[in-house]
């Protein structure tokens, strides 16, 4: 018999440990390496975003490296869809997008293969945490300016007392898990 959603759930939460003051003092930093290494609570993860997003119409999935990654592609997989890597500056071989945005110093860039999505392709978007939501807004202006149509921001979990959500407009958003503070 299939567990029910809550205790699925509550399999995830279990499996996402806090960890204080990393990698700067002040930050409560959400590891999900117990996660991926449950061979149960892994496939659950990428089975709940599954039944979250599957009647969005999802064409691609998207996702920042490298936390992005671990849940993009699975995810892909499952769907039957294809995926694209969105990176840091100067990983990826051709001509690129890119998008730069403001961190609480200074600011850093994310860069995408300029022809990987087309115009009104169906595109969501996937990472592991939405803390202060600047990663996640680049990514679509990313996919936007490819003439793409981000259908949904999919997390594992958000964070919701950093107002992430805030810079990624049209109710987007989509979690498994929320911390509220
Ligand atoms: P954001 O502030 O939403 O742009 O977050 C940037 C990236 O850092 C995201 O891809 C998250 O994976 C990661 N991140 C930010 N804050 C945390 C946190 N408290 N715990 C774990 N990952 C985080």
């Amino acid at each position: 018999m299939n567990d029910s959603t809550d205790d699925r759930i509550e399999l995830l939460r279990s499996r996402i440990t806090t960890v204080a003051d990393f990698p700067e003092p002040g930050i409560q930093f959400k590891d999900i390496t117990p996660l991926l290494e449950c061979p149960k609570a892994f496939p659950i993860s990428i089975e709940l975003l599954e039944e979250k997003v599957k009647d969005l119409g999802v064409e691609i999935i998207a996702a920042p490296e490298s936390r992005g990654f671990l849940f993009g592609v699975p995810l892909a997989l499952r769907m039957n869809v294809g995926f694209l890597p969105i990176r840091k500056p100067g990983k990826l071989p051709r001509k690129v997008h890119k998008v730069e945005y403001a961190l609480e110093y200074g600011t850093d860039s994310v860069e995408i293969h300029a022809d990987a999505v087309q115009p009104g392709q169906k595109v969501l978007l996937v990472d592991d945490v939405l803390a202060t939501g600047g990663t996640m807004a680049a990514c679509c202006q990313l996919v936007e300016k490819m003439g793409g149509v981000v259908i949904g921001c999919a997390f594992l979990m958000e964070l919701t007392f950093l107002g992430g959500r805030e810079k990624i407009p049209d109710s987007r958003v989509i979690h498994l898990l929320e911390e509220t503070d």
